[in-house]
């Protein structure tokens, strides 16, 4: 059967929880390793992947029951997804919408991937840290020694 021909699929609401949308083709399971998610809490998390959208020709969508995600933990999922939206749900109501926006800084979400950097030594407890130096595409550059990260390389991570 063509693509065109395919039955839209139709995605369940939820009543309470966080819907991610425009993520990034193929890129959920990735968005899904970064927020830590699922976990013994949140178990019921619906993922569509591929799927067709006007704006970025195909994107997945992620539905976590019961949790409201903090734009905190969010901002991280522009690493990978920048054009994600979150709309927060409430009793099958959108009460609030917005786009996620990369910060200038991240930290611990990634690696440095110089093996002498300080934060890769096993006798130094420090945290990864890096500054945004280019969001699109995005560069990271490591804070402790300078290393440059490109877009590919932070995908590899999550992978
Ligand atoms: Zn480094």
């Amino acid at each position: 059967m063509p693509l065109e021909n395919k039955p839209k699929l139709k995605i369940k609401p939820i009543k309470n929880g966080t819907v991610i949308d425009h993520i990034t083709a193929n890129k959920s399971l990735h968005v899904l390793k970064i927020l830590n998610l699922p976990n013994k809490e949140n178990k019921n998390i619906t993922i569509a992947m591929n799927v067709s959208s006007n704006e970025i020709k195909r994107k997945d969508i992620l539905k976590i029951e019961n949790r409201e995600l903090k734009s905190s933990e969010l901002d991280q999922v522009a690493l990978i997804a920048p054009k994600s939206t979150i709309n927060i749900i409430r009793d099958y109501n959108i009460v609030k919408k917005e786009k996620i926006s990369l910060k200038d800084e991240i930290n611990s979400i990634i690696k440095c991937i110089n093996n002498k950097c300080i934060t890769n030594n096993e006798n130094e407890p420090i945290n990864s840290k890096f500054q945004i130096i280019s969001k699109a595409p995005i560069i990271a550059r490591c804070y402790y020694c300078d290393k440059l990260i490109s877009k590919d390389e932070i995908n590899k991570q999550f992978e």
